[in-house]
């Protein structure tokens, strides 16, 4: 089944919409997070939320990636690793990123330094939420084929990391981005089944995590936060991070959950993201992403997708083109 291109334009705006708005709180506490979902976003103020001196509407480094990677896709007339990563180390060296992860800044390094793209990913046990973030376009590109979805979002993952949780990430968001698109009545156990199944051949551990949720997504956010925010460390980690951290696991996690507790509503599954605390710039770019995929271009408000830039550049007019671009490329073999 041929999804509809508005699918495809969720996907890419409801990303960008998420980041843009959980930027504006990133690294944040549990309180604060929550405040600001009740109050500034839920009390219809979000436009005049901003962070330093980016005005709302400003997403980072999640969605400006996502982005290069589909546009890499549609000028390439396919998915090609080594073009991706090129304009992954362009992006650092223009000094265009906003809100960098470390492991990714370093693999652009040494991607710019000449490192083939299939040893610049930062090695393990560095395990940062950097290649599942901007894994959703795979999901619009390989929807119809489950071997080249996992292929492509591990591929295009191991440019900046190598550890085979990151992965496996990159696979759960992609292949989430690819069943929301279906359009079909979200099964939570059956959803989460297929993407176990598919992240189970890069990381064990993480599948039978993503099992798990199945599990915590009957729980009030409050419950399931102790259990996602624990999910694939030892008991005896710590770490600064209020609710959720950047580390991969609990992340995805923590975007599928806000997913398959809202399954057609964007707002509240974003919301949900953004409300537990911590890396939310990039929980809520994975909800968006796979909230967006689901719900269409029609289920995102448009008055606050009116505001999205970067850096006054790649607005929504902009990004709902080149994902109908992809579209063409992809139902229709031809580039726009
Ligand atoms: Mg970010």
């Amino acid at each position: 089944m041929i999804p509809d291109p508005d699918r495809f334009a969720g996907c890419l705006v409801g990303q960008a919409l998420g980041d843009a708005l959980g930027f504006v709180v990133e690294g944040q506490s549990p309180q604060v997070c929550r405040s600001y979902v009740d109050l500034t976003v839920r009390g219809g103020r979000a436009e005049l939320a901003r962070r330093g001196t980016f005005p709302f509407g400003q997403y980072s480094d999640d969605t400006q990636l996502a982005r290069e990677l589909l546009r890499s896709y549609v000028d390439r007339g396919g998915f090609e690793p080594g073009d991706y990563a090129l304009r992954i180390a362009l992006l650092f060296a223009q000094q265009r990123v906003v809100g960098r992860g470390k492991a990714t800044e370093d693999a652009a390094k040494r991607l710019a330094a000449g490192v083939p793209w299939t040893e610049a990913g930062t090695p393990a046990p560095a395990a940062g939420n950097g290649s599942a973030m901007r894994a959703g376009p795979v999901g619009l590109m390989f929807f119809d084929d489950a071997v080249a979805l996992c292929r492509a979002a591990h591929d295009q993952g191991r440019i900046t990391h190598a550890d085979p949780r990151c992965s496996a990430g990159a696979v759960a968001v992609a292949g989430a981005v690819a069943l929301a698109m279906q359009g079909r009545p979200v099964d939570p156990r059956r959803f989460l089944d297929y993407l176990a199944t598919w992240a189970a051949a890069r990381d064990a551990g993480f599948a039978a995590d993503l099992r798990r949720l199945a599990d915590w997504v009957v729980l009030a956010p409050e419950d399931a936060v102790t259990f996602i925010s624990r999910a694939g460390l030892p008991p005896d980690h710590r770490d600064m991070w209020p609710g959720i951290s950047p580390f991969v696991v609990g992340s995805v996690l923590w975007s599928l959950y806000a997913f398959l507790r809202h399954p057609d509503d964007y707002m509240a599954a974003v919301c949900t993201a953004i409300a537990v605390g911590g890396d939310v710039d990039t929980t809520a770019a994975m909800t968006g992403a796979i909230a967006g995929a689901r719900v269409g271009l029609a289920g995102i408000p448009a008055d606050l997708a009116a505001h999205l830039t970067d850096q006054g550049d790649w607005g929504r007019a902009e990004l709902v083109d080149l994902a109908r671009a992809a579209w063409h490329l992809k139902t229709e073999g031809v580039r726009p």
